[in-house]
């Protein structure tokens, strides 16, 4: 097992037009899942090429555990890859395909069927192993450049959006054979996805991605819980976070919070007299009722739907402010027009105008 470290690495593309990678230092654990999250286009890909040495860096340098690989070829670096379309050789079988690269290493016939075994069982694809390639499924065939992957017992491995285009009825069953694997394999995986759902299932640590820069390193929960800037509290959820700007003071109710509580809240630990913030809520974290509560304002039902699980997502106004509450069933169907809507201090996270966390330790107080 041996952690990867990327130091100050930079990749440009066209001459500097285009930052793919932006001066990232970061080190990824050994014998860690950590899911490399980001939006389209944010450098994922490129730094997972870079790490694979399938792609050279502008500047900058890649470490397997202590050893400096920026100059080492793919092969040298010994490491497995998946990538987002299945890679199988056509006209032989499963178990050709998965022992192909044992048999350029030489391993003995009982090692590699060893090998086979194992990694077959795992992936629960024993049923397989003699069928033709051409006869599966692309979730089958992406289990096949998997158990090729993970059989060659590379140091690290490397996944490239391997889900995104398996057929949707097959993408649940290889999330969970992959979950099932990386538990199981306790190996330094380094797992790109721009599938927040993925990331949380699959992750140890989640490496959140944004224009060339990890912009948080976390566990799944903490970074769902406390993002660090409003991009996190966005980017993740579904939907993501409400935000809610305005200019705050203490004990008054100015900015354009003011329709948000029922009684005066305090900023603990402003210096001056106002500071203007974003506070960010998640959906599930605001409460709704049909009955008036003592923390609770007013609101109008603009929109409702149900959503996955039976849960109910519930579009308000309240008083200048729009956002969204996700409730249980019981709830969303009484709704009517009318709601009284709570947001729970504690649960509300603040930003500043950067849209990072602030530096202060300012706290929201009744
Ligand atoms: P992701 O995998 O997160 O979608 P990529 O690493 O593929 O992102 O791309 C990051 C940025 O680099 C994008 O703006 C993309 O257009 C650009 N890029 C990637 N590869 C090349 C290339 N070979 N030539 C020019 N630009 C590229
Ligand atoms: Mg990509």
């Amino acid at each position: 097992m041996l952690d990867i470290r990327v130091d100050n690495l930079r990749k440009e593309f066209d001459g500097g037009k285009v930052v793919a990678v932006r001066d990232l230092s970061m080190t990824f654990p050994a014998g860690t899942t950590t899911c490399l999250l980001g939006p389209s286009g944010c450098g994922k890909t490129t730094l997972m090429r870079i790490i694979a040495g399938l792609e050279s860096s502008t500047s900058g340098d890649v470490y397997f555990g202590d050893e400096r690989v920026t100059n080492y070829s793919t092969r040298r670096r010994n490491i497995g890859m998946v990538f987002q379309y299945p890679v199988v050789y056509r006209g032989i079988n499963v178990r050709e395909n998965i022992e192909l690269p044992l048999k350029e290493e030489r391993l003995s016939n009982a090692e590699r069927s060893q090998r086979v075994e194992e990694v077959v069982t795992l992936l629960e694809m024993e049923d397989a192993l003699n069928r033709d390639i051409a006869s599966l499924d692309n979730g089958t065939r992406q289990k096949v450049a998997v158990a090729r992957a993970v059989a060659r017992q590379p140091r690290i491995i490397l996944f490239d959006e391997p889900i995104t285009n398996v057929d949707i009825n097959a993408k649940l069953q290889l999330k969970r054979a992959l979950k099932e694997l990386f538990t199981r394999l306790n190996q330094t995986i380094i797992y790109v996805t721009h599938d927040q759902t993925e990331a949380m299932t699959l992750a140890d640590k989640i490496a959140l991605m944004r224009d060339g820069e990890i912009v948080q390193y976390d566990s799944p929960r903490e970074l769902y819980a406390n993002p660090g800037d409003v991009f996190g509290g966005w980017f993740l959820g579904n939907p993501g976070m409400n935000f809610f700007e305005g200019l705050f003071s203490n004990g008054s109710k100015a900015g354009a919070n003011v329709s948000l509580f029922a009684s005066p809240i305090n900023l603990n630990g402003l210096t001056g007299g106002a500071a203007n913030l974003t506070l960010g809520i998640r959906p599930e974290d605001v409460k709704i009722s049909t009955e008036k509560s003592c923390g609770a304002v007013q609101g109008t039902v603009l929109n409702k739907s149900i959503i996955v699980g039976g849960q109910y997502l519930i579009t308000l106004q309240v008083g200048d402010q729009r956002c969204k509450a996700k409730v249980p069933a019981t709830v969303g169907r009484q709704l009517g027009k009318n709601a009284w809507v709570e947001f729970p201090i504690e649960k509300i996270r603040l930003f500043g105008m950067d849209g990072h966390q602030p530096e202060a330790s300012l706290a929201l107080a009744p």
